[in-house]
């Protein structure tokens, strides 16, 4: 299918196993046309940050009711961390219910994702935006789609970045990411510059593994893609969204064979 004219897209979906390489094609994409990322990831990341700079909090099972595995009321969550004074203490909480559901790599609950998907894509004003790692399930999609009617939005295209499991293994094992900055680096295909320092160099740059780059919290990511995206993907391409397929793994990973590959995948000049 032939590509939409430069800058004619409202909204591109990027999809993809997580740690499939998703990150520079979003990047090539959000340049090109000057969109913006809108990644509930790093939606996640945020909250699970606020929660973690309480320091080390032990398993976080005891937060849940074993006898129906939901989370404790918040006011009670808020009194066993000691934060209910605090004016941030909602989303303290909602950072230790991310916490517990990324750190093991599972999906955090339809719920949670898509109301704080919601008010970021409206603050959008649903539109410009190139959404990476949302929707994850067929329940997300559909919410979206309704989202995107309601809202007269466009989704134009899924950009679908294809890996294989073993070479996404491989290669956020070696992942390391400036917890500052947000640059993402890899041991062996592009090493942080300096020990502790990145590209913007700020003297802040602290770089880090990611708390979800385990071999285990991995492997729950790769079936949760295949049990519960895989599902989204079919249910957005029967609405007859474009979906074009790019390969996460090219021998050259610099900017521009991405962005040659991406376009030429999109049909885009
Ligand atoms: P990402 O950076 O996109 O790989 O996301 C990191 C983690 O955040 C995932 O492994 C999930 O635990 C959680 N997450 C991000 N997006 C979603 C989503 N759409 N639905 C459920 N969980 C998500």
């Amino acid at each position: 299918m032939k590509g939409r004219v430069n800058g004619s897209y409202e909204n591109i979906i990027v999809m993809g196993k997580s740690g499939a390489g998703k990150q520079p094609r979003v990047d090539a994409l959000t340049r090109k046309f000057g969109m913006k990322q809108l990644s509930t990831g790093n939606i996640f990341r945020h909250y699970l940050g606020l929660f973690e700079a309480l320091g080390p909090r032990g398993p976080l099972d005891r937060f849940r009711d074993e006898t129906d595995g939901a989370f404790l009321p918040d006011d009670e969550i808020q009194h066993a961390l000691g934060i209910s004074d605090r004016a941030d203490a909602d989303d303290v909480t909602l950072g230790l219910k991310a916490a517990y559901f990324v750190n093991q790599g599972r999906f955090v609950p339809d719920e949670i994702t898509n109301a704080l998907f919601a008010a970021a894509f409206e603050a959008m004003d649903y539109r410009g935006a190139v959404l990476d790692g949302f929707p994850r399930t067929e329940e997300q999609a559909r919410f979206l789609k309704t989202l995107a009617d309601r809202n007269g939005a466009r989704l134009d295209a899924i950009l679908w970045v294809e890996n294989e499991d073993e070479a996404i293994i491989a290669r956020a094992l070696g992942r390391r990411i400036c917890e500052t900055c947000g640059g993402v680096y890899h041991m062996e295909h592009r090493p942080p510059p300096e020990p502790g320092g990145c590209d913007e160099m700020a003297p802040d740059c602290r770089i880090v593994q990611r708390g979800d780059d385990t071999v285990e919290s991995l492997k729950a990511r790769l079936r949760e893609f295949k049990e519960k995206t895989e599902p989204a993907i079919d249910y957005l391409a029967a609405l007859g969204i474009p979906i074009h397929r790019v390969s996460g793994n090219l021998p050259d990973y610099g900017a521009e064979a991405v962005e040659a590959s991406v376009f030429a995948a999109m049909g885009v000049e």
